[in-house]
């Protein structure tokens, strides 16, 4: 089996990946702002209003134009009507005047500051207010937050809350976003059996499909779970033809490694493409990359970490390329808080956990339970700290790069 790159660096490998999967983008769809949250935006987005759309209060008050006010002292305005947040009354305020303002309502013709309530005294119909605000005190001016025309969302953002919701405060009504993938999931293993059923000697609890699910899932994508594929060649093509058939991408782990009854390598060679076989990282050395029909297939080995490693660095490239995200994922510096022997060559996802001191610096502390089916340290962990190539002696304190898991 020859005639595609193996044993490669990570980086050639995430390279790959994103170009085969740029060149297989998925479409782009409408869909309502209220369902955009976690979707990739797939047009730029200009503000069509300025927000605050009017100059309004910052504060429950009284608003007056702030030549009303004295230079010594207190002063005493006449109030003059109210303005709640909602439609603007037509009220013109005259100088010596204020209103009763509530948070967020559009300040009258005539006024251009407030008071805030718990600073002011009121007396029948006057209102005293303190020295020394100072002119506009208390007032969100009109555009102060967004000017109208101004790129606020580029294009390939993933549209967090807090993006969906800035279209929503700008009258977006409806987006433009990146398909969500289809996956498909299989695992393989004679080994394998589904949780609550009984393990007979020699069998182990099917993990890989609650690990990969749930990454996906994480991902804001509804993954379907096939069934688990036994490590036998015939019936693994029958399913794997079919789903490659129907999904955008197909994810298998196990049966890639270099085992008699590690399949997928030739069966994917043989119904299908292969983009790279073997990365040279750690975990997860085997992961195997091509395309079978309509899908893109990415073969995860089948220890557990190597799941995790692999699903967290090259499979989310993989998603991010098919719907174009552009904005990289949040990666950390921290310090090593214990040392760490690195005696192999390859690049390095390390467990470990990601905390801060009380001095206030992050530090990742690895997890000693380094080998890829040590599942424990990695539902002990939040982070994998990368080791970049080459072997090395790293002293507590060394400067590392770290992932969220
Ligand atoms: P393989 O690459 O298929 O030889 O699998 C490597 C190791 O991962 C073996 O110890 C398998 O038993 C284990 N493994 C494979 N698939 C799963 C799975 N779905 N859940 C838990 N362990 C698995
Ligand atoms: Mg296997």
């Amino acid at each position: 089996m020859t005639g595609y790159p193996t044993r490669i660096e990570f980086a050639t490998a995430a390279e790959i990946i994103r170009d085969v999967a740029g060149k297989r983008m998925l479409k782009a769809e409408r869909v309502p702002v209220t369902r955009a949250s976690g979707r990739v935006l797939a047009e730029a987005i200009t503000s069509p209003i300025a927000l605050p759309p009017f100059d309004n209060s910052r504060m429950d008050g009284f608003a007056f134009a702030h030549g009303s006010l004295s230079a010594e002292g207190p002063m005493a305005l006449r109030l003059a009507g109210e303005q709640f947040a909602g439609l603007l009354q037509d009220l013109d305020v005259a100088p010596g005047e204020c209103v009763r303002i509530t948070t967020g309502a559009p300040l009258p013709r005539g006024t251009d500051t407030v008071a805030i309530k718990e600073d002011c005294v009121e007396e029948g119909v006057v209102v005293r207010v303190p020295a020394g605000i100072a002119a506009g005190a208390d007032v969100r001016r009109r555009g102060e937050d967004v000017r109208a025309g101004v790129l606020v969302l580029e294009e390939g953002c993933l549209l967090t809350p807090a993006r969906a919701s800035l279209a929503a405060a700008l009258g977006v009504a409806s987006l433009a976003v990146t398909q969500r993938p289809t996956v498909a999931v299989f695992t393989t293993g004679d080994e394998l059996v589904e949780p609550g059923l009984p393990l007979a000697p020699g069998q182990i609890y099917n993990s890989n499909r609650e690990l990969l699910m749930a990454l996906l899932r994480a991902e804001g994508l509804e993954p379907t779970a096939w069934p688990s594929l036994p490590d036998d060649p015939e019936r693994m093509t029958t399913m794997l033809t079919d789903a490659a058939t129907a999904f955008d991408v197909v994810i298998t782990c196990g049966g890639v490694s270099a085992g008699e009854k590690d399949h997928l390598p030739g069966l994917l060679a043989e119904h299908g493409r292969i983009h790279f076989w073997k990365v040279r990282m750690k975990p997860g050395m085997p992961v195997l990359f091509g395309e079978m029909d309509r899908a893109l297939f990415l073969g995860l080995p089948g220890n557990p970490v190597s799941v995790l490693a692999t699903f967290l660095t090259l499979g989310r490239e993989l998603l991010d390329g098919l719907q174009r995200r552009r904005e990289p994922r949040p990666q950390w510096k921290a310090v090593l808080g214990a040392p760490w022997k690195k005696q192999h060559e390859r690049l390095e996802f390390l467990r470990g956990r990601l905390d801060s001191t009380p001095d206030g610096r992050l530090q990742a502390m690895p997890n000693t339970a380094d080998a890829s089916h040590q599942l424990r340290a990695a539902a002990d962990s939040n982070a994998l700290i990368v080791f970049p190539e080459g072997a090395h002696d790293y002293r507590a304190g060394d400067v590392v790069d770290v992932i969220g898991c």
